[in-house]
């Protein structure tokens, strides 16, 4: 049966959920906090993660962020908070599933199985690590990019803000929700930190960067990643 790693902090809610996983017949590894999380699942390496957001030492978001550099593993995000922004920088993040607090057992369980169940039919969930668009090229597992086939150099924020921007493409995203997606929750740095990098990724990326056209100012909201379709050299024009 598959293990799956529970990481919760608060204690009668996890050992609800571990007692009724069990029942189903998964074994059930936990973690209190989101670092002892990390520690688990490397060393033994779950079917599935069932990651709360507000964790002690290390929070979901960047739980996931670190993970998904790592692994494929399929990760369902649990949160008491609803808003849409929460939900976009869940499955950007490379959460496959997010539930809602609160939620019924059967729910939960219904979900687990089908996560699993997607999981067994692809045997290799390594998830979308090639992000191609236009010009541009960018495997997020190895953390390498090419512009018109040649290798580009990014600093590590700019890859992140680059990849943070590309997986959620059409959409306008606020400075602050790319700060706290790229720099975490712990930066005590502006929202001129993202507009500073924004200009030198349009220095790499751009073929003018004066009029960018791959990543857009979206005024009084922070920046969008469009695809110029003029740009697309091969079969692989857009993100899907
Ligand atoms: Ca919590």
């Amino acid at each position: 049966m598959p293990t799956i790693l529970l990481v919760e902090d608060e204690f009668t809610f996890a050992e609800t959920l571990r007692y009724n996983l069990e029942r189903e017949g998964y074994t059930v590894l936990s973690a209190s906090d989101g670092i002892e999380g990390l520690e688990l699942a490397r060393r033994q390496p779950p079917n599935l993660i069932v990651l709360d957001i507000m964790l002690p030492r290390l929070d979901g978001f960047s739980f996931c962020r670190i993970l998904r550099q790592e692994s494929g593993v399929p990760i369902m995000m649990l949160t008491a908070r609803h808003d849409e922004v929460d939900r976009i920088a869940g499955l950007e993040l490379g959460a496959d599933d997010y539930l809602g607090k609160p939620f019924s057992l059967g729910e939960f369980l219904a979900r687990v199985r089908a996560i699993l169940r997607r999981s067994e039919l692809q045997p290799h969930p390594v998830g979308r690590t090639v992000l191609e668009a236009g010009a541009l090229k960018v495997d997020t597992s190895r953390r390498r990019a090419w512009r018109d086939g040649s290798e580009v150099n990014f600093p590590q924020k700019e890859f992140d803000l680059l990849t943070c921007l590309m997986r959620n493409h059409g959409i306008a995203l606020s400075r602050d929700l790319l700060l706290e997606r790229v720099w975490g929750l712990d930066f005590t740095g502006d929202s001129r930190t993202v507009d500073v990098h924004i200009r030198w990724l349009r220095e790499k990326i751009e073929r003018d960067p004066a009029q960018p056209r791959y990543i857009q100012t979206v005024r009084g909201i922070g920046y969008r990643f469009e695809v110029p379709k003029d740009e697309c050299s091969t079969s692989h024009c857009a993100l899907s």
